[in-house]
């Protein structure tokens, strides 16, 4: 076994060019470690455990159908995992280990540790930048520094960037078809069941994004009761699918999309740029992985310890209809629409008051696309603390986001039934109607005012 690969997030075969070079080097053998204790200190979610160890299942009987085998193991926590591949490596006589790199701060601790102990045993680890287009450090201002403001970064990354030509890289030969026997450790509690993890289902949902979508998205991305965006976040965050592989099918059918930042046409590519932004930024800020606020004239906030107030907005009982629903639909499905992301994070640092890191610990235990670099920026932006965020001053009105976003009240009865019968116009703060009509216990009564939660966000910002 001279060439091992090693997979992480990175869970595909299609444009994974750290594999394509191991099988070039006549790798037969992968290997995936379980890191159980690990991923509860990373708090990550069963929905998102369970859609791993599906794709997982899925990738080995793919790997086995090219001759390569794929060893499912298992070890409590990256100090363990490096340890026990080392054994693996040298019991099996392994030279070389190729692998894409993670950003992580752990992640980039266990492949240092892994570097060196690879060094003492005598074989080789190789890293690739499989994850992003560019790789953290690569997009920098003149001085070399790394971009606080992500516009000059886009430019920047659209300026190396809009001349390329995507195209996607032929699958070496590979081996004669063996056998392969899914492990117990990949047995799946069915909770990511709604999500399907074969490559021609995945294939068919982001052609028919891209065919039906695409164009549209300017337009419909913000309104939850549409499907208007992709929904790839979470074979994103396990790198089921790559950043390479939808630029380059969105490049073969509109040439020009890079040419472009205020195109229509790059509103889409453009997330996928914010989600490198945010990459680039755990890299050159080593503090965000540990949860410290970008912005550190913010560590004078005096957040608020309720936990009352906290468990409400976990269970989606604020009294605020559109923050009820969007937390719910979290509960039930392990996803969130992203308006609705900004819309709950604000409620929760805004008008709780509550420290962020509770709620971007939450959405890391719920969340089936859960990834450090974007639940952090994506909850720095709404608490104001982080890079290029949300000025602390612009407060979402729960409100009015409702009556923008969901005008219908469509996506607030999905997941508010109580609130079905009541109309359109009362529906984004119904508790008016409610006790008009004798029925205000149909509902949860608001656990702030708005008005008032908006002032006391401003003097705790303020100081
Ligand atoms: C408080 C908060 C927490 C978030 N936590 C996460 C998280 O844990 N994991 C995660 O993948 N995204 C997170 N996001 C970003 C965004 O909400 C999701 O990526 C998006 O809702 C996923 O839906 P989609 O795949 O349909 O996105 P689309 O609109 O189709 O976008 C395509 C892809 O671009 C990326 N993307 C889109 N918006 C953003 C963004 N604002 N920041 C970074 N990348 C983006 C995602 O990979 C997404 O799949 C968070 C945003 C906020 C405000």
């Amino acid at each position: 076994m001279e060439t091992l690969f090693w997979f992480r997030r990175d869970l595909r075969l299609f444009n994974n060019f750290a594999l394509y070079d191991a099988i070039e080097q006549g790798a037969k053998h992968a290997v995936f470690y379980i890191t159980p204790v690990q991923w509860q200190k990373h708090g990550v979610a069963a929905i998102q455990i369970d859609l791993l160890k599906r794709r997982l299942v899925y990738l080995g009987n793919l790997l086995a159908q090219h001759g390569i085998t794929l060893h499912v193991l298992q070890a409590d926590d990256y100090h363990c995992c490096v340890e026990q591949l080392t054994e693996f490596c040298v019991a099996n006589q392994v030279k070389k280990v190729l692998a894409n790199k993670e950003y992580e701060i752990n992640e980039q601790q266990r492949d240092t540790q892994f570097v060196s102990m690879a060094d003492k045993q005598g074989y080789s680890f190789y890293l690739y930048d499989g994850d992003v287009i560019a790789p953290p450090g690569t997009v920098t201002t003149k001085s070399g520094e790394m971009y606080k403001v992500f516009t000059p970064f886009k430019n920047e990354w659209l300026k190396q960037h809009q001349d390329s030509h995507f195209s996607f890289r032929a699958m070496p030969r590979t081996f004669t078809e063996i056998e392969w026997v899914a492990p117990d450790l990949l047995k799946s509690d069915n909770s990511s069941q709604k999500w399907p993890v074969d490559d021609e289902s995945l294939s068919q949902i982001i052609q028919r994004f891209i065919d039906d979508k695409l164009m549209g998205y300017k337009e419909s991305r913000d309104f939850p009761a549409i499907k208007g965006t992709s929904g790839l976040s979470p074979y994103l965050a396990l790198g089921i699918v790559s950043t390479f592989q939808l630029i380059t099918l969105v490049q073969q059918q509109y040439i020009d999309v890079l040419s472009s930042a205020k195109s229509n046409l790059f509103t889409w590519v453009n997330e996928l740029v914010w989600r490198e932004f945010y990459r680039h930024l755990l890299v050159a800020y080593p503090s965000l992985n540990r949860y410290q606020n970008f912005n550190e004239k913010y560590n004078a906030v005096k957040w608020r310890d309720d936990q009352a107030d906290f468990i409400a907005w976990c269970e989606g009982k604020t009294g605020y209809p559109l923050v009820d629903a969007a937390m719910r639909q979290l509960k039930q499905t392990g996803w969130m629409h992203n308006r609705l992301r900004m819309v709950v994070a604000s409620f929760l640092t805004k008008h709780l008051l509550i420290d962020w890191r509770k709620g971007e610990r939450y959405f890391m235990n719920h969340l089936i696309d859960g990834d450090l670099a974007s639940n952090n920026g994506g909850w720095q932006w709404a608490a104001s603390t982080g890079c290029d965020a949300q000025p602390y001053f612009r407060i979402f009105n729960p409100i009015t986001q409702s009556e923008r976003f969901d005008p219908n009240g469509e996506f607030i009865r999905k997941y508010v039934p109580e609130l079905g019968s009541v109309p359109d116009k009362q529906i984004h703060f119904p508790h008016k109607y409610l006790t008009s009509i004798g029925r205000e216990a149909d509902y949860w009564p608001a656990i702030v005012d708005h008005k008032a939660a908006r002032e006391r966000a401003l003097d705790a910002f303020k100081v």
